[in-house]
């Protein structure tokens, strides 16, 4: 059972248990409001947090303990990806690029790229659109699938991964995801490429273990030289 779901029945008992003392009792419903604000900071915090695991079960950790696991988000870029193409080979690394359907549809011949040096492409939602969290769950399930015939026509293979856009969770996003047999992959370091400078970047991913997964972003201009500087201190 979900988080959320669990989440449901202890408040709704919770939310009975104390209107009936109210009623019985005779004192006023007013603090009926407390468990109902602690109830909405609860979802929100559980959709924010892609590893909450609160809608849906999550891979935010690798069993395989062998290496670090690199995996880019937002791409294929038609200048950016062939870089980091070239510094993963370089330094004989194979990961997880999660493609946007409108990107892979614009720039296919970086997508086949992709697939063809050995790396995996996984879903990250057809548009990207800022609201995707707000989109009903047979939309999200277009884009689920609509990316997911892209893919397979770049790769020749059925995708099954899924990374949720800004990493939201919510009960659309995982009814959707169970409807299309998908399995969720988040992670446990943020690079957090998209915002702090190469040298905040590289003190961040100081602490990465084996096991651990990486979000970094091959549409970023730095993310380049983050990664061969990454892998080459990494080797050490
Ligand atoms: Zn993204």
């Amino acid at each position: 059972m979900s988080g959320f779901k669990k989440a449901n029945i202890l408040f709704f008992l919770v939310l009975v248990i104390l209107l009936l003392s109210a009623i019985y009792y005779g004192f006023s419903a007013w603090f009926l409001i407390i468990p109902a604000v602690i109830y909405f900071i609860l979802l929100f915090f559980g959709s924010k947090n892609i590893c909450s695991q609160f809608y849906i079960k999550t891979k935010c950790k690798s069993e395989d303990k062998s290496k670090v696991h690199l995996t880019f988000d937002d791409g294929p870029h038609p200048e950016i990806t062939p870089e980091i193409l070239a510094i993963l080979k370089k330094h004989n690394q194979k990961t997880i690029f999660f493609c946007t359907g409108q990107n892979i549809e614009k720039y296919p011949e970086t997508a086949e790229k992709i697939t063809t040096e050995g790396h995996i492409i996984g879903n990250h939602s057809y548009s990207h659109s800022y609201y995707f969290d707000f989109f009903r769950t047979k939309k999200v399930i277009e884009e689920l699938e609509k990316t997911n015939k892209l893919i397979k026509e770049v790769t020749g293979k059925d995708c099954t991964i899924f990374r949720p856009p800004y990493g939201v969770t919510n009960p659309n996003i995982a009814k959707a995801v169970k409807k299309t047999n998908m399995q969720v992959w988040g992670w446990n370091i943020r690079s957090l490429d998209t915002v702090k400078n190469k040298k905040q970047v590289l003190k961040r991913l100081k602490k990465a273990k084996p096991g651990d997964i990486i979000l970094f972003h091959d549409t970023k201009v730095n993310t380049p030289e983050i990664l061969d500087n990454f892998l080459r201190l990494n080797k050490k």
